[in-house]
């Protein structure tokens, strides 16, 4: 991706390819963290959160304020003057700008990093599965820490939150960092009485 691609996700309104393979317009990235600091955000993160709404989301906000502040603080560096406009019209002023190689590569690793940065904030990845009450083969314990922690956890989620195919599954020991995968997964899953399928329909239920 270039500073260009960067920045047009970060302050345009643009296409993104769905699961079905279609293309689909979606909000300016920027637009949606901004969303997200106002009050009353009816949560188009989907992140399922329920309650009272939280009057301002800090975590959002801090986002906000630390890619106005490194972007400003660039284009200060780079022109020697300070931006008078607002930061949406700063990352497009640097991705029209004749920039040195340099500069061009470190804006264009920043900006993918905002991107991340929201995203992740935006769309958290749901967590493993924890393996209540079972035992690691590789090590023999259920828990481990003082905190009696779960030993082995499911991965089963793709970067959107939904469920990958079974044979793409994986397990670890958070204990004895044993891991396994593919085919293993499933024989595993047997061996510890919780079939792929009991997975499947309970965390259907889940989601
Ligand atoms: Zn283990």
């Amino acid at each position: 991706m270039s500073l260009k691609d960067n920045a047009h996700q970060l302050v345009r309104e643009h296409l993104k390819m769905d699961r079905d393979g279609k293309a689909h317009k979606v909000p300016a990235l920027l637009d949606e963290l901004r969303r997200a600091v106002t009050p009353g955000h009816a949560g188009s993160a989907g992140g399922g959160m329920a309650g009272p709404p939280i009057p301002i989301n800090p975590n959002a906000l801090d986002l906000l304020a630390e890619i106005e502040g490194e972007a400003r603080r660039n284009h200060y560096e780079i022109t020697d003057t300070g931006w008078q406009s607002t930061l949406e019209e700063l990352l497009q002023a640097f991705a029209g700008m004749d920039l040195p190689p340099e500069w061009d590569a470190y804006l264009t690793h920043v900006s993918a990093d905002w991107i991340d940065k929201i995203t992740a904030l935006l769309w958290p990845s749901k967590p493993r599965r924890k393996l209540v009450g079972k035992t690691c083969p590789a090590c023999g314990w259920a828990t481990y820490g003082e905190e009696r922690k779960v030993c082995l956890s499911l991965g089963c989620w793709d970067d959107e939150g939904n469920m990958r195919a079974i044979g793409t599954w994986d397990i670890e020991c958070a204990s004895c960092e044993a891991s396994w995968a593919g085919e293993q997964v499933a024989y595993l899953l047997r061996a510890l009485d919780t079939p792929g399928v009991v997975i499947v329909s309970e965390v259907a239920q889940v989601s």
